[in-house]
C-alpha cells in the first residue's frame, strides 16, 4: 500500500466545505492531499442528484489512499426568508415604517410577506427583525396573528427571498423543514458520516433527528442562536459533536460577543468529549486572494490555542478561486502552532475532570504516561469510537492511532482531535493486541523500532465498553521485519 497518506503531522482536523469550486474527483483528491480530513456537503445548495457523484469521488479516496474518509452532510434548517417585491427590490427609509404580513402580494417599500406563520405567534413587541445577515434592522411595534408591523431602525435595500433572523424569542419552528426531512433521508440512504442540524435551539429539537437517523450517523448541532446558549450544556450532551457556526451566530448577537462564545462553546464541548469545529470566514480573504490576512491567520491559530477538534473552510474552498491554497493554509498553520512549545500548554487551559469510569481513568493515566516515558503514540482498540473520544479528550501529547472493526466508527472520527483511525480486523489475544500495535504504529510510521506506545483495550476483545487495559509496550529494533497484515 505505497499509496497511503501518512497521518497528518498535525491533531486539529481540517473540515472542508464543497461546492461549485471543489466538486471534480480531482479537486478533492487534491483537497485531500493538501490536508482536508473530512468534508462537508453543503444541503443547502445544489439539488441531491449533484450530490451522489460527490459523495462517491469522496470515497473512492479511501482506495487510493487506504485510509477512511469522512462526510458531514450539513441541513439547511428552518432558515427564515421574506417574500419577493414587486420591482424585485425595495429600498427601506430608516425611521419608517414596514410591514410584514401573510399576503402572498408582491412587496414595496411599506411591506412584504413573511411565509412563516410561527413567527406572528412568537413575535413580541420590542424584539428585532434582522434581514439579509443583520444589514437592515427593523424593530416591532404592534402585532397581530397575520401582520407585524415595525419601524425600520436601519434601512437600506432589501431584495427578494432575503435570509431574516429572529434573535430576540424563541420560534417554535420545528427543527427540520419538509427539505430537511428529505435531505437527511438522502444523505443517511448515501452512507454519509455526519449529519449536521441547524439553528437548533433546544435540545428537544435534536430528538427527531436522533430518531430519523437511527444510529446510521453521528448528529452535530449548529450553534448559531442565542437561545442554544442559554441551553448549550443540554443541546451538547444530547448530540454527538457541534459547530460554533459563526456565520449565523454574528447576526443574531453583535460580533463581538461571537469570541467569548466560541471560547465558551469549544470548552463545553471539550469537557463534554465531543468533538467541535469552529466554522465560518476563518480564511475569508482567500475567496479572492491566494493568501489570507494576517487577522485571518491569527484566527484560525486562536481557534486551535482554543483546543477545537476542527477548524472549518466554507466558500473558501466550495466557491472560491484558492480552494487548494486555502485547505493548505490551514494545514500549514495548525502545523505551525502545534510546534509552538506553548501549544501543549495553552490547550490544556480546560481542566478535565473524569467521569468515575475505567475509560476515562485509563484515558487521564494514558496522557500522563504518554508525557513522562515519551511515548511516540497512544494506539487504542474501540468498537462504537467511545475510548478514542475520550483519549482525545484528554488531549494527550502524542498521535493517538485507533485500529477498529468498524468502518463507520474510523469514519465518523475524522473530525476527532488527534486521531488517526485504521479499519482493521479486532484482535482475539493478549499477545496479538501486543503485536498488532507495534505492526500499526510502525506501519503509519506513527513509531519506530527503540519507540514505546501506550495501548489501550478491553479484554474480553470484541466486547464494546470493556475498555480496562493499558499496556506500555517498546518496540524493539527490527520487530517489523517479516510482519504482513
Ligand atoms: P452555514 O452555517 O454556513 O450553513 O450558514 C455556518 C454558520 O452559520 O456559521
Ligand atoms: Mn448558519
Amino acid at each position: 500500500m505505497t499509496n497511503d497518506i501518512a497521518p497528518r503531522s498535525r491533531q486539529v482536523r481540517v473540515l472542508a466545505t464543497l461546492g461549485p469550486a471543489s466538486n471534480t474527483p480531482e479537486m478533492i483528491a487534491t483537497l485531500f492531499q493538501a490536508g482536508a480530513d473530512a468534508f462537508r456537503v453543503n444541503m443547502s445548495h445544489g439539488d441531491q442528484q449533484s450530490k451522489v457523484a460527490v459523495i462517491e469521488a469522496i470515497r473512492s479516496l479511501e482506495k487510493t489512499f487506504g485510509r477512511p474518509t469522512t462526510i458531514l452532510a450539513d441541513l439547511q434548517g428552518p432558515k427564515l426568508r421574506v417574500g419577493r417585491f414587486a420591482g424585485g427590490r425595495v429600498m427601506l427609509e430608516t425611521g419608517s415604517t414596514f410591514v410584514l404580513d401573510r399576503d402572498k402580494t408582491p412587496g414595496d417599500a411599506t411591506r412584504v410577506e413573511l411565509p412563516h406563520r410561527e413567527i406572528f405567534e412568537a413575535i413580541e413587541p420590542g424584539a428585532r427583525l434582522l434581514l439579509d445577515d443583520g444589514k437592515l434592522v427593523l424593530r416591532v411595534s404592534d402585532h397581530g396573528p397575520d401582520r407585524i408591523e415595525t419601524l425600520v431602525e436601519v434601512g437600506g435595500a432589501l431584495s427578494d427571498n432575503k435570509g431574516l433572523n429572529v434573535p430576540d424569542v424563541v420560534v417554535p419552528m420545528a427543527a427540520l423543514t419538509e427539505k430537511d426531512r428529505s435531505d437527511l433521508a438522502f444523505a443517511i440512504d448515501q452512507g454519509v458520516d455526519w449529519i449536521a442540524l441547524s439553528f437548533v435551539q433546544r435540545p428537544e429539537d435534536l430528538w427527531e433527528a436522533r430518531k430519523l437517523i437511527g444510529g446510521r450517523a453521528a448528529l452535530l448541532a449548529k450553534i448559531e442562536k442565542p437561545a442554544a446558549i442559554e441551553r448549550l450544556e443540554e443541546i451538547v450532551e444530547s448530540c454527538d459533536g457541534v459547530m460554533v457556526a459563526r456565520g449565523d451566530l454574528g447576526v443574531e448577537l453583535p460580533p463581538q460577543s461571537v469570541p467569548p462564545l466560541q471560547k465558551r462553546i469549544v470548552e463545553t464541548a471539550r469537557r463534554q468529549g465531543r468533538p467541535v469545529v469552529v466554522a465560518t470566514q476563518m480564511l475569508e480573504s482567500m475567496i479572492k486572494s491566494p493568501s489570507p490576512t494576517r487577522a485571518e491567520v491569527s484566527d484560525v491559530a486562536t481557534a486551535i490555542y482554543d483546543g477545537a477538534d476542527a477548524i472549518m473552510l466554507s466558500a473558501e474552498s466550495a466557491a472560491g478561486d484558492w480552494p487548494v491554497e486555502s485547505v493548505a493554509m490551514m494545514n500549514a498553520i495548525g502545523q505551525e502552532v502545534e510546534m509552538d512549545p506553548a501549544h501543549g500548554e495553552r490547550v490544556h487551559f480546560t481542566i478535565m475532570r473524569p467521569d468515575p469510569t475505567t475509560a476515562d481513568a485509563l484515558s487521564e493515566a494514558a496522557k500522563q504516561i504518554a508525557r513522562t516515558v515519551s511515548a511516540s503514540a497512544i494506539v487504542c482498540f474501540t468498537t462504537s469510537g467511545s475510548t478514542a473520544r475520550r483519549i482525545a479528550r484528554e488531549r494527550p501529547p502524542v498521535p493517538i492511532l485507533v485500529l477498529t472493526p468498524q468502518l463507520d466508527t474510523a469514519r465518523r472520527l475524522g473530525l476527532l482531535w488527534g486521531t488517526h483511525a485504521v479499519h482493521t480486523r479486532d484482535v482475539e489475544s493478549f499477545e496479538e493486541m501486543v503485536a498488532k500495535s507495534k505492526r500499526m504504529a510502525l506501519r503509519t510510521g506513527i513509531a519506530k523500532g527503540g519507540d514505546r506506545i501506550i495501548v489501550v483495550a478491553g479484554v474480553p476483545f470484541r466486547t464494546p465498553g470493556s475498555t480496562n487495559v493499558l499496556h506500555v509496550v517498546s518496540i524493539i529494533g527490527d520487530e517489523l521485519k517479516g510482519y504482513t497484515e
